[in-house]
C-alpha cells in the first residue's frame, strides 16, 4: 500500500522551513488573552506555527475539557495579527468541520484517537477533497502498525501533506518519562516511510520541563524533522499539563541550546572513516547472526532431548540463572542491565519457539 506524500508540511508560504520545524503554543487555549499573548511572544521569537488544544481529551471527566469552538476565533486572530500558521487537534468529524470553517491551517490527530481505527477512518472520510496538512500522533500503545495504519487511512483519503508526531507511549510502570519515548518505533517508521516528516513532541514524552532539552536534542541527533513544544505565558497556572509547559522565553533559551547536526556527509575523509566503521559494524552483525543461528541449533537439539524424555520446555530456574549470569557478565563489559535483559528475553523466547516446533513436529 505505502504512502504517497508531498512534503509541503515543511514549507511556509511556499518556502521550505528551517529545520527543526518548531511548533509551539499552549496545551490548551484557555482565554483569548492567553492565546494572543502566547502567540505574540512566540512570534517575536521567530516561531511560525502556533499549536493549541481546543477540545482536550482528558483522562478523567469533570476536569477542564477545553474551551471548545468559542476558542476558534482566537486562533483566527493569531493567524491574522501575527501571520502564524495555526494547528489544532481534531478527534471527530465535528471538530474537522469546525476547524475548516475557522480557517485552521494544520490538523493533528491525538494519540488516543490514533489508537481507534474507526475514529481515524471517520476523520479521513470527512477530509476527502480537502487540501490541508494532517499530522498523526503515535497511538498511546507502542504499535508501529497501528500508527502506519492511521497514516495510510489519512493518505488514502487524498491527503498528501502528512507528518507523524512522536509523543511517546504509555507504560504501566512509572518511568522518568510521562510517556516512554521508545525511539526504536519512530526509527522503524522512518525506515518504513523514509520521506515522511517526523515531528517529536518532547512535552508529552517528558511530562516535565527538566528533560525537554535532552529529548529535543535526541530528536535532532536522530535527524527527525521538527519539534512540537507546549508553551504557556504562565505555565504554573495552566489548566492542563502545567508541569510540562514552558514560557516563550524558556523555549527560546532551549532552542538556542540545541546543537544542530547535518544529515548529509559532504566531506570525503569523514565519509571514508564512517564507511570503514560501518563496515566493521556489518562484520560484527554478520557474526552476531551466525552466533544466533548456532545457538538456535543447540536449542533445537535440547528440544529433541526434552521431547524424548517428556520434559517441559520452560525450566524457570534455568532461565532465571541464565539471565542473572548474563547480566553479571555484561555488567563487567560495560553493557547495561536493561539492554542485556531485553536481548536475552528475545533470545530465550525465540529458543522456546524453536523448541515448541521441535516438540510438536
Ligand atoms: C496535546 O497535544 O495536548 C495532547 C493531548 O497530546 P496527546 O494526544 O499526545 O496526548
Ligand atoms: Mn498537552
Amino acid at each position: 500500500m505505502g504512502i504517497n506524500l508531498e512534503l509541503e508540511i515543511l514549507k511556509f508560504n511556499g518556502t521550505v522551513l528551517e529545520r527543526p520545524l518548531v511548533m509551539a503554543g499552549p496545551c490548551s487555549a484557555e482565554s483569548e488573552e492567553q492565546v494572543i499573548e502566547t502567540a505574540r511572544q512566540l512570534h517575536k521569537n521567530g516561531i511560525k506555527i502556533f499549536r493549541a488544544g481546543i477540545w482536550k481529551p482528558r483522562t478523567r471527566p469533570n476536569t477542564f475539557e477545553g474551551v471548545g469552538t468559542r476558542g476558534l476565533p482566537w486562533l483566527r486572530r493569531v493567524k491574522k495579527e501575527f501571520g502564524m500558521l495555526t494547528a489544532i487537534e481534531v478527534a471527530n468529524v465535528k471538530h474537522v468541520y469546525d476547524s475548516l470553517k475557522a480557517g485552521i491551517d494544520i490538523l493533528w490527530i491525538g494519540a488516543r484517537t490514533t489508537a481507534n481505527p474507526f475514529s481515524v477512518q471517520e476523520i479521513a472520510d470527512s477530509l476527502k477533497g480537502v487540501d490541508i496538512p494532517v499530522m498523526v500522533k503515535n497511538p498511546v500503545n507502542p504499535d508501529t502498525e497501528l500508527w502506519i495504519g492511521a497514516l495510510e487511512r489519512i493518505n488514502n483519503a487524498g491527503i498528501k501533506k502528512i507528518a507523524a508526531i512522536h509523543r511517546g507511549f504509555s507504560t504501566y510502570n512509572k518511568t522518568e518519562y510521562r510517556n516512554s519515548p521508545q525511539w526504536e518505533i519512530p526509527i522503524e517508521l522512518r525506515r518504513r516511510i523514509p520521506d515522511l516528516p517526523i515531528i517529536t513532541d518532547p512535552s508529552h514524552i517528558c511530562g516535565n520541563k527538566e528533560l525537554l532539552l535532552e529529548v529535543s536534542q535526541r530528536s535532532i541527533d536522530l535527524n527527525f524533522d521538527g519539534l512540537m513544544i507546549e508553551t504557556h505565558i504562565n505555565p504554573e497556572k495552566a489548566l492542563s499539563d502545567a508541569a510540562q509547559q514552558i514560557t516563550p522565553e524558556e523555549l527560546k533559551t532551549l532552542l538556542n541550546k540545541l546543537i544542530l547536526r547535518k544529515s548529509n556527509i559532504e566531506n570525503a575523509l569523514l565519509l571514508t572513516t564512517l564507511e570503514e566503521l560501518r563496515q566493521e559494524i556489518d562484520n560484527f552483525d554478520d557474526k552476531l547472526l551466525d552466533i544466533l543461528n548456532s545457538r538456535m541449533a543447540i536449542s533445537r537439539k535440547i528440544g529433541e532431548y526434552k521431547k524424548k524424555h517428556n520434559i517441559t520446555i520452560l525450566q524457570a530456574s534455568r532461565w532465571d540463572e541464565l539471565l542473572k549470569r548474563s547480566i553479571k557478565l555484561a555488567g563487567k563489559k560495560g553493557l547495561s542491565e536493561e539492554f542485556i535483559t531485553k536481548v536475552f528475553k528475545a533470545i530465550h523466547q525465540e529458543s522456546i519457539n524453536h523448541q515448541t516446533k521441535v516438540m510438536n513436529k
